[in-house]
């Protein structure tokens, strides 16, 4: 269900190198093989920083953003200059909290990311426009690497204000990007389709 190389589901810049049982094996012993409760993670969100934790919202529901059922852009935005996550719904304000989304390694490397995928991308642009046939992999290889979350942060952004942020010359490169590799990773949009084996 991961996409990229293999990333943590939840700060997409580690390997997954744990299996998370995201409701706890403390809270719901019973779901201890359940397929759609696995969630591949890092071993320093997932022992370090979310551990057993599983706030509930007063109705009961489940207060973190699951990465295989939702898409976390309905609950965080991400301000690509600073590589901060900001909340939109309570759900995201307790997700950046219990998984430590704004922790300094992150924040630098969403910084670096972001430097590196404007770059790309518009390399990318231009490799497309010129008939290189290594566009594509050059898109694919940014889709690996980490923090591929900041890629898709660029191509959400509304037109309006992506030459605020961005910068006028990348904005058509990110607009061609949009086009060709959408908004939402690949995974989740097939993990939304099929549904968890
Ligand atoms: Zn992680």
């Amino acid at each position: 269900m991961a996409h990229g190389a293999w990333r943590c589901m939840y700060c997409d810049d580690s390997l997954g190198t744990d299996i998370d049982h995201f409701q706890p094996l403390k809270l719901a012993p019973l779901r201890a093989f359940v397929w759609a409760n696995h969630l591949l993670a890092c071993s320093n969100c997932n022992s370090n920083s979310k551990r057993d934790q599983y706030p509930l919202a007063s109705d009961g529901t489940c207060l973190l953003i699951d990465p295989t059922t939702e898409d976390p852009a309905d609950h965080l935005v991400l301000m690509l200059r600073t590589g901060v996550y900001g909340h939109l719904t309570d759900k995201g304000e307790a997700t950046i909290d219990v998984f430590h989304l704004n922790r300094p390694d992150l924040v630098a490397g969403r910084k670096d990311a972001y430097c590196t995928a404007r770059s790309v991308i518009l390399s990318w642009y231009e490799m497309r426009s010129d008939g290189d046939p290594d566009a594509d992999s050059t898109a694919k290889a940014l889709l690996r690497s980490p923090f591929v979350d900041v890629v898709y942060a660029m191509a959400r952004l509304a037109p309006h204000v992506a030459e605020a942020v961005i910068g006028a010359r990348f904005v058509p490169a990110v607009q061609q990007w949009r086009s060709v590799y959408g908004t939402v990773p690949a995974a989740r949009v097939q993990t939304a389709r099929i549904g968890a084996p």
